[in-house]
């Protein structure tokens, strides 16, 4: 197969290509367009046709109302579109032709009206379509905010090791419905055996909606504080942390990269306070998109100063010199949503006017690769 390892490595070297070769105008930007729609489509219509293997429970109703049928309509058009716009500005094929490819390849499978060829058998599926209708989400929201502010002006797309982040997205997606019964586990368990605080919990749940979000922020991240410094701190536990603190660069996509086992430690801890003190499901609900865009942000190539908010709440660079590799950046600043939180515990490091030199751990001792990277805590120094 070594076509496909060829053409594989043509294709990354198209993707990683120069920045001055992938100015406005050169057919690159509507090549990757073309290519991640396609994929993209691609992908949305194999849910449609194994809905009972590929489909996320949650994005049923979603599914089955017309609405998503329009999304890969849309989205198979764009790629056309696109594809076709690059074959004819840019010189090398590639990104154009393979974007052409695959959304005929989903075309030929049923493009929109494709219909489910087998029966739903399993209560377990993965989440492509979360993954897809995730990318695409993210990717609107921050990819334009990184080229127009960027911290890093140099930073291509492709960075170093966007590989292997993408990866760690496609993981934490497929297996969401996993991670999250995994991760609900402990909570519910606690929640049963103490039905004695039912008053308690109705009191709470019926308190303002905003209050809620606003409490369960507090609480989560007091309660992230703190394990996230003892992920810093007890050296087995530091083996997990620092794959996600390998990240030699920072972007959007950089928060994505966590060991398995951490993302299920550090949800079942940070969900106990929501569920264990019955704040109602719509206020857990938004607080999870919340925390999930945060994050996001926290770790994005965004140079925006903030002026005194970053007194008040956790920005890139606030994060960024969590990730800082220099020593004065290391064991510092472990909230996520509230810096004071590092204030009043003595971990605030925050420099007037400069961003950390450079990103991941000195030596750099975590090896690169997903799967290398999984088994990295367990191996013997
Ligand atoms: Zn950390
Ligand atoms: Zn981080």
């Amino acid at each position: 197969m070594t076509w496909v390892r060829k053409s594989r490595a043509a294709l990354r070297r198209e993707l990683q290509s120069h920045p001055k070769l992938t100015t406005f105008g050169s057919g690159w930007i509507s090549g990757v367009v073309g290519l991640l729609l396609g994929i993209g489509s691609l992908g949305l219509v194999l849910v449609l046709r194994f809905p009972g293997v590929f489909g996320t429970e949650e994005l049923k109703v979603f599914r089955e109302a017309g609405s998503f049928r329009g999304v890969v309509f849309g989205l198979m058009v764009i790629a056309y579109l696109s594809s076709l716009l690059s074959l004819v500005l840019r010189d090398k094929k590639l990104l154009g032709g393979f974007g052409l490819a695959l959304t005929l390849l989903a075309s030929i499978f049923g493009g929109s009206r494709a219909t489910a060829v087998m029966p739903d058998l399993t209560p377990v599926s993965f989440g492509l379509d979360f993954f897809v209708l995730r990318m695409i989400f993210t990717g609107l929201l921050f990819i334009p905010l990184e080229s127009w502010f960027p911290k890093k002006a140099d930073q291509p797309l492709f960075r170093t090791e966007w590989r292997e982040d993408l990866f760690y997205f496609l993981v934490s997606s497929m297996l969401v419905q996993i991670i999250t019964w995994l991760s609900f586990g402990p909570a519910r368990a606690l929640f049963d055996v103490t039905s004695g605080w039912a008053a308690f919990r109705a009191w709470v749940s019926g308190l303002p909606f905003a209050l809620q979000v606003v409490a369960i922020m507090f609480l989560t991240d007091l309660v992230q504080y703190w394990l996230h410094r003892a992920f810093h701190r007890v050296p087995i536990l530091w083996r997990f942390h620092a794959v996600h603190h390998s990240a030699k660069a920072m972007d959007w996509m950089a928060g994505a990269r966590m060991h398995f086992l951490e993302i299920l430690a550090l949800r079942g801890t940070t969900v106990l306070p929501m569920i264990m003190l019955g704040f109602a499901q719509e206020a857990v609900n938004t607080y999870v998109f919340i925390v999930y865009l945060w994050a996001t942000f926290a770790h994005s190539n965004i140079g925006w100063g903030f002026g005194w908010l970053d007194r008040f709440f956790v920005t890139p660079k606030f994060h960024h010199w969590h990730h800082g590799i220099e020593k004065e950046a290391i064991d510092v600043n472990f909230a996520i949503h509230f810096p004071w939180l590092d204030r009043l515990f003595g971990t605030h490091h925050m420099p007037k006017d400069r961003w950390p030199e450079g990103y991941g751990i000195s030596g750099h001792p975590v090896p690169n690769g997903y799967w290398k990277q999984w088994c990295y805590p367990f191996k013997r120094k």
